[in-house]
């Protein structure tokens, strides 16, 4: 059903907007330094009363990888589970599982190091875990090789699957990742999750899950992983033919009001017309500027075209009248994407 593919469309662009949350939502009542029983052994106790500034009297931190075995002033073991309770750090060994849960451990040859992914899944969701593990590894390589920049993320990668998300499929940083159980947790829900290890601190939100959107969507075409019911990107598009024109065509700076279907088609539109060598610049580029202004995409863009880049901003990003409404009126059609629609 249409309806239900948009909606699922609606609760992606949310993923990253709550990620700065820690990994373990903070509840008042979570206090202890074990996060209530949540992890156990004890390995290190380090002071660091500087840090109640950035995390407050309590913080559950999660997976941390410290890479030179020194924080704070103290020697720390490089792969631990960390919780504040100021002015301390606790830093213990293991996250202790439910008897329902258990653990699966991935290597990935990366670049620069072998990756470790490390997937908490629920036991009867064995063969999903799995698949979910070969898709994350592969499309981390991908992500890696085709955008030129060095996966960014803590090693070992944590990856928890959650019965109930309050609405959302998914949620990820460098830090770790958070996919709701099958069948929402879809391989194109996971891949999404992925660019989002790159670029969780990407702002605006149009720019981030935009591309979170458009370039999984290229992984997954490139790798043929499979699209789940009307999760595809004509149903993305079509969401968005519904609505063009009306009053419910937002802009793209409007994002919070969810345009994604238009997003999608924006991309697709740049694709088109300056080919994937953009697609993967303009990542970087955003990747380079945390607070994106529409001045600095405007720039990026004039070095594709020699034409006025302001057509491709209005009525896509900027108000006023469309410019450009697909890319065969920017000029002739030099990258055409198959599978698009
Ligand atoms: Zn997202």
């Amino acid at each position: 059903m249409k309806n239900q593919s948009f909606k699922h469309l609606q609760v992606l662009m949310l993923l990253v907007l709550l990620w700065l949350l820690p990994l373990s939502p903070i509840t008042l009542a979570q206090t202890s330094p074990s996060a209530n029983g949540q992890y156990q052994t004890l390995l290190k106790k380090i002071s660091c009363p500087e840090d109640l500034a950035d995390n407050g009297s309590y913080r559950d931190y999660g997976l941390y990888h410290e890479a030179d075995g020194d924080y704070c002033g103290s020697a720390v073991p490089t792969r631990g589970y960390w919780v504040y309770v100021a002015p301390h750090w606790y830093i213990w060994q293991d996250k202790v599982l439910q008897p329902n849960q258990t653990r699966l451990l991935k290597q990935v040859k990366l670049k620069a190091q072998t990756l470790t992914l490390e997937m908490i899944y629920f036991k009867p969701h064995k063969a999903w875990a799995e698949q979910i593990l070969n898709y994350a590894a592969k499309s981390i390589q991908d992500l890696e090789s085709l955008s030129g920049r060095a996966y960014p993320g803590q090693n070992p990668y944590p990856i928890e699957e959650k019965a109930d998300m309050g609405g959302l499929l998914g949620l990820a940083s460098g830090a770790g990742m958070h996919l709701v159980s099958p069948p929402k947790g879809t391989p194109w829900t996971l891949v999404h999750e992925v660019v989002h290890i790159w670029n969780a601190g990407t702002e605006p939100a149009w720019v981030r899950e935009g591309q979170a959107n458009y370039l999984s969507w290229l992984i997954m075409q490139k790798n043929k992983f499979p699209f789940v019911g009307d999760e595809t990107l004509p149903a993305f598009l079509r969401d968005w033919q519904e609505v063009r024109g009306t009053e419910d065509d937002l802009l793209l700076e409007k994002y919070d009001e969810l345009p994604q279907g238009k997003a999608m088609e924006y991309w697709l539109l740049h694709h088109e017309l300056f080919g994937s060598d953009f697609i993967w610049q303009a990542f970087g580029f955003a990747l380079d500027h945390e607070d994106l202004q529409v001045a600095d995409w405007k720039i990026f863009l004039k070095r594709w075209t020699p034409q006025d880049a302001q057509k491709l901003l209005s009525g896509w990003v900027n108000t006023g009248p469309y410019l450009v409404k697909k890319a065969e009126d920017f000029g002739p059609l030099k990258y055409p994407v198959s599978g698009a629609r």
